[in-house]
Formats: C-alpha cells, structure tokens, sequence
C-alpha cells in the first residue's frame, strides 16, 4: 500500500482515509467494574461514515513521515526575499520554553508576573535603540497587523488635529499589505512609479494637503536604499503628512542606519524576519510597532511602564487607539527576539546585516552574467532578477520548479511587480560561502539548460513526490473533501 523505490525511500503517502483497516482501533480500555453509565441519547452523535479505523501506531508513523516532507530553513537553504527565512538559533527556543515564561498564564497579576513585564520593557528599549524610535508597542502578531496599528495611530494623530485627511501615497514596489492597510483605515490610495528608487519629484507630484501619509519600504521590495528618503519625509511632514516606513527590511539596516533619525514617524519590525524567530505556517509572528514622539499618546493599550524597580501595565491613556491584540501580543515570539538581541549584541547585530548585505551581492555577482538584472543599483540584502534573458522560452517558474530537482527551496517569485517574471533572491546573513556557492552553481546550471535543454526545465520538477500541479483546474474544480468512490 506504501510505495517505495529501491532504496526504500517512502516516494507518497496514502491518506488516513485510505489506509482505514476495518476494526482497528487507536485504543482499548480495561473492562470497567461499574454499570455503564450511556450519555442522553439525544447527544450521541450519527455513525461518521467512512471514518478512518487505524491502531496508534499507523497513525504516528503517518504524521511522522509526512513531517520529514517538509522543507524548512532547518533542513535546507530557503532563498525566499522579501519573506528573510533566516536559521533561527535553537538557544532562543530554549529561552522561550523556559517554564517561568513558557507556563505563565496570561491572567496573572501583574505583581506575579514582574520578570515578563520585564523581559517586555527591556525588549522595547532595544528595539527602540535598533530603530531610533522613542516608542515601542509589541502587541502586533505580525507585519501586516503593525501596518495597522501603526495607520490608526496616523489616523488618530490627524483627527486629534481636527484635520482629517483622506489619501495615502505608496510606490509602485510595495508590498500588497501597505494599499491592503490603507484602505482597511479609510483612505484612498494614491500610487506613485518608481524608477528604482523613489524620487523627490515623484512625492511632490503628488504630496497635497489631503495626504496623511506616504507608506515607504526601505531598502525597498528590489533591495535598494531610498536615497532620498530624508528629503522625502522633510517634503512630506512640510505638508501636514507623516511618513510610514515597512521596516520589513530591516536585515540591511540594523546596526547600521536608523530610521528614526532619517524622519520616519512609524515602522513596523517583523520579528520573525529580522530578529531570528520562527515563521510557521502564516504564524505565529510579532510585527511591533515604533513610533515618533509626537504619536505616543495614541499608542495601543496597555502601555509597559516602570516605576523604580517595578513594571505596570497603563490604561489610563484616554488618547489611545485601544487594544488590538488580546493580552499582550505573542509573547514566546517576544522571549526568542529579546534572546537573540542579548545573544548578538550591537555589534552582532551590526555583523549580520553586514553579512546579508555581502551575501546578496556575491549572488548577483555571481548570476548576473547568466540571468538578467533589470536595476543596476548596487544591492543590500536581496537581489531581484528577471526572467528576460533566460534561453528556449522558459520563464521564471520554470526555474523556480527546476530548483526544486536541484534541492533548494526556490526564491521569491513574480514580486515585486514592477520587474515582469521576477527571481527575488535573500540568502540572508547565516549561509555559509559554501552553500551560497552551491545555490549559485545551481542557477548557473539552469540557465545553461534552459538554453540548450529547455524541455527539462518546462518538466521540472522530475524529482519531487509530486510533479508540476495544474493550477488552473486545481482552482477551478477544487476537490476539498476526500470521499470513497
Ligand atoms: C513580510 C512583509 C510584510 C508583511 O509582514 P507579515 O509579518 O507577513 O504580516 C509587509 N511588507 C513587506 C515588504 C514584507 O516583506
């Protein structure tokens, strides 16, 4: 039934529907010595149909195996830009399981649960020293929430001035979540091209009195600096608007530039891409917030505090945007960050971004004989390439499937938008030359078949359990439930 090739490698995995064996069962319990005691029959529920009968062991051997499937940065290198999967050193997961912070519950009183409060406090003050911001709020569960948080808060600040304003400008490399946020607080997008970089010109055109705010990524979605980016938030605040910052890409500045001293009033951290903690499965995350000093009234409640030697939560903050996570965020993603951040320390942290930087330009050093590169700016951390030059008709999934037959997970594909068929590369700051190297002769050896053999990139993958999946009909006739037939 479990199919295997020569070397006994599993090659698929039935479902647990279809391994059912009838009268198998996960347990027995003893004889019980009492009369039993049937629950009302009205709350016993229909006979389940075609519902899987399996011992215990069939069924950890089924999540055992299908577990050893998945490619995670722990088991390979996992090049995805804009999304920065770093290794996540195992010594913050055992900060984070520590019982005293794994085991405390969320409703203990704030006199029991000093070293938390604590552990918060602190954490916010290195963020704050990181990003240059005065405020720190940790409550987001992630990018897109702080993004929120953050956007109530220029709301608040606006209405607070009796001066609501209606429009929000974003450049054309943003990710989906910066017009997604805009629109979820009220405002009108307005889009602004970039040639790269944003230009001064570009802002003025379109800065007015009815903006409230620009939303700007920076280094942006194609691993540049916004050069201008000091002159844009002088324009912008010189019009009544403040600035946002998607501080996604903070692994090409920490240790280095602070956007808070360049006239930023609110960005975001994704803790879970900067500060070495886990992404799983769409979460859990942190994306706390930092903010300029003008906007600390609004900050979301509770707000840490610290009274000599002891931490409270205030609520008393009548100005307050209010709640937007409950209790205090996630708070174990909050223990692997701060463990991270005392585990490099400044100059740590200054290394790594110094390392990703490095690491991203010998990528396009490396590649951009063989692939096209559409900006020339020299790179921070992520490298962006694009499909125009690839040989025999392929494109850029072509070569993302082919990776797969090579053993890397693929790199960010077709984003951002503006570069058409884009190949997003992050190696990130803990790559070792050696695996770099690897990744590079891969891209290498595509690009050569691609030109000389190009039906074996359009058939890729050729080594994967399963081959190339028709989207099309997989999106248009879904099947979403298993039934016998
Ligand atoms: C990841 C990312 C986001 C969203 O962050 P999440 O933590 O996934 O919600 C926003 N902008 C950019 C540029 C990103 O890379």
């Amino acid at each position: 039934m479990i199919s295997t090739d020569s070397r006994g490698l599993m090659l698929d995995e039935p479902l647990l529907f279809e391994q059912s064996q009838p009268g198998r069962i996960g347990y027995s319990l003893p004889d019980a010595d009492v009369p039993p005691a049937l629950p009302d029959i009205e709350l016993l529920r229909d006979e389940i149909t075609d519902f899987p009968e399996l011992s215990e062991v069939d069924v950890i051997r089924h999540y055992t195996r299908l577990s050893t499937w998945n490619y995670g940065v722990d088991s390979g290198f996992y090049p995805l830009g804009s999304c920065t999967m770093k290794y996540n050193p195992k010594v913050n997961e055992v900060a984070a399981r520590l019982p005293g912070f794994a085991e405390i519950h969320p409703q203990t009183p704030e006199a029991l649960n000093q070293g938390a409060l604590e552990l918060m406090y602190r954490l916010e003050r290195a963020l704050a020293e990181v990003s240059g911001f005065p405020a720190i709020c940790l409550q987001p569960a992630a990018g897109a929430q702080g993004e929120l948080a953050g956007m109530l808060m220029i709301r608040a600040w606006h209405e607070a001035r009796g001066n609501q304003r209606t429009k929000v400008i974003i450049p054309d490399t943003a990710h989906g979540t910066n017009p997604a946020t805009s629109a979820l607080c009220g405002y009108e997008v307005v889009p602004v091209t970039s040639t790269g970089i944003l230009s001064l010109d570009a802002v003025a055109a379109v800065m007015s009195d009815e903006v409230a705010a620009l939303m700007i990524t920076n280094p942006n979605t194609l691993g540049l600096f916004e050069a201008n980016i000091r002159a844009i938030c002088e324009l912008v605040h010189e019009q009544g608007g403040l600035v946002y910052c998607d501080g996604a890409n903070l692994n090409a500045l920490m240790g280095i530039s602070r956007p808070g001293d360049l006239g930023i009033d609110v960005m975001h951290f994704n803790l879970h891409k900067t500060f070495s903690t886990p992404h799983g499965g769409g979460g859990p995350g942190a994306g706390p917030v930092g903010i300029a000093e003008k906007l600390i009234p609004f900050l979301p409640l509770p707000v840490i505090t610290k009274e000599g030697d002891s931490y409270h939560f205030d609520y008393q903050r009548p100005q307050s945007i209010g709640r937007v996570k409950s209790f205090y965020g996630h708070f174990g993603i909050l223990v692997r960050a701060y463990s991270y951040i005392l585990a490099m320390g400044g100059e740590g942290l200054k290394k790594a971004t110094e390392l990703a930087v490095l690491n991203a330009n010998y990528i396009r050093a490396r590649l951009e004989g063989a692939y096209a590169l559409p900006y020339k700016e020299r790179s921070l951390h992520e490298v962006v390439f694009s499909e125009e030059k690839l040989g025999g008709g392929c494109h850029t999934l072509d070569v993302a499937k082919r990776l797969i037959d090579y053993g890397f997970h693929p790199p960010t594909i077709y984003f951002p938008l503006v570069v058409a068929g884009a190949l997003m590369i992050e190696p990130t700051e803990t790559e070792s030359k050696q695996m770099i190297d690897d990744f590079c002769d891969a891209m290498l050896a595509i690009a050569a078949e691609a030109r000389q053999d190009p039906d074996t990139l359009k058939q890729a993958p050729t080594r994967a359990r399963r081959r190339r999946l028709d989207e099309a009909t997989a999106a248009r006739k879904p099947k979403l439930r298993w039934r016998s037939e």
